[in-house]
């Protein structure tokens, strides 16, 4: 575990101007004021898997269970040593799959630790977790300077994983709290002027690719989401990394070949439509969009044509919420 603060160096002059953002500065300071284990429900499910299970049956097991990622326990080491999530099955589908006719044999017989001897020489990922008194401002500054989706929080003095934190889990207990807190004078801004999210190079793709061509960009851009576009590049659907579980669920991964539009057609738990946003609307329009609607992401486009123009995730909302006002940039790569 790691103690996040003292690794940060905040810039003392983003503080320190004349025209201070008390309302920036208040969201700050409940993020420190708060802790992880505040922001842990009374009642979750929680799933660990030993990492002699094979992966097959793991994945089986987060979609029998309606999770997207579990813990791994390695009962050698007796410890935690990393998580498994839909990324990971993404990965294995992505370096095995060959063809629809050929079985993915180490998908079938791998177990969890054969898989990590393989994804471990490329990246060479411990665990990350928090402890549930770290503040919530640790716990973000900690998922977004890992680009990752889930942090475990482990009681130092029995070694037990409490919950897994998200960036929606964060953002909804910030949420909750919104009207007990002056809202940052920035949240007025437009989106167009905040640069706020990503507006270059956005990593879409059209629905008549493949499920393949969608795994291949996952795995090699790791962005958490498409746009799916149609042939003038306007925007028709979603498909997130969470949505390959669906292969799972159906037992259809040996057929990766079908189509995006077909892909979606069969996804038996989605969000209807596109959740989007308009360059002209404000920063605060896009964070209750986002809180209301659960998602991880926005994707934002043109009002009058519905053209894909950037992606705002909650991992860059909350870098401009609550990581930059300290001065602190954890999306830098
Ligand atoms: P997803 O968006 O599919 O839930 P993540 O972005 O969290 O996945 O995971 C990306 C990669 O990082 C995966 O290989 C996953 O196993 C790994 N990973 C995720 N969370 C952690 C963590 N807390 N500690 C170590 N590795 C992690
Ligand atoms: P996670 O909870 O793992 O972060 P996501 O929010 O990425 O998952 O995805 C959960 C579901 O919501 C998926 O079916 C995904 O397609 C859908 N979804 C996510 N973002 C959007 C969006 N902006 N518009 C439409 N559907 C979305
Ligand atoms: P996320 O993984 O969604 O938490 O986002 C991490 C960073 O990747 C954020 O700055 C997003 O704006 C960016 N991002 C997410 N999806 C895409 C995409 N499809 N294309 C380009 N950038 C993206």
């Amino acid at each position: 575990m790691e103690s996040l603060t003292q690794e940060v160096c905040p810039n003392p002059h983003a503080m320190n101007n004349s025209a201070v953002d008390s309302g920036a500065e208040a969201y700050l300071e409940f993020m420190k004021k708060y802790s992880c284990y505040d922001a842990i429900p009374t009642s979750c499910k929680l799933v660990i898997f030993d990492t002699a299970l094979q992966v097959k049956k793991a994945f089986f097991a987060l979609v029998a269970n309606g999770l997207r990622a579990a813990p791994l326990w390695d009962s050698k080491l007796q410890r935690f040593v990393g998580m498994l999530t839909i990324t990971d099955f993404i990965n294995i589908l992505h370096r095995y799959y060959k063809s629809p006719m050929v079985q993915i044999y180490e998908l079938e017989d791998h177990k969890i630790q054969t898989w990590r001897d393989v994804y471990l020489q490329y990246y060479n990922q411990s665990l990350i977790s928090i402890a549930p008194e770290a503040s919530l401002f640790d716990a973000v500054y900690s998922l977004l300077k890992h680009k990752i989706h889930r942090l475990p929080v482990i009681d130092p003095d029995s070694g037990n994983v409490l919950h897994i934190l998200t960036h929606k889990r964060i953002l909804k207990f910030l949420y909750i709290f919104r009207s007990t807190i002056p809202t940052p004078r920035f949240l007025q801004r437009k989106i167009e002027e905040a640069g706020v999210g990503t507006f270059r190079d956005i990593a879409t793709i059209q629905q008549t690719a493949t499920v393949y061509d969608a795994l291949s960009i996952f795995a090699e851009r790791r962005v958490s989401a498409l746009p799916v576009v149609d042939e003038n590049g306007k925007v028709v659907a979603l498909y997130s990394r969470f949505d390959v579980i669906n292969l799972a669920a159906q037992k259809t991964y040996n057929n990766l070949s079908i189509s995006m539009k077909e892909a979606l057609r069969r996804r038996c738990c989605f969000v209807e439509g596109v959740i989007k946003c308009y360059p002209d609307e404000t920063l605060e329009t896009a964070v209750d969009r986002i809180a209301q609607a659960e998602v991880h992401r926005l994707v934002l486009v043109d009002r009058h044509d519905d053209m894909v123009r950037g992606i705002i995730s909650l991992s860059d909302l909350l870098q401009a919420m609550i990581l930059s006002p300290a001065g602190i940039d954890a999306l830098l790569a």
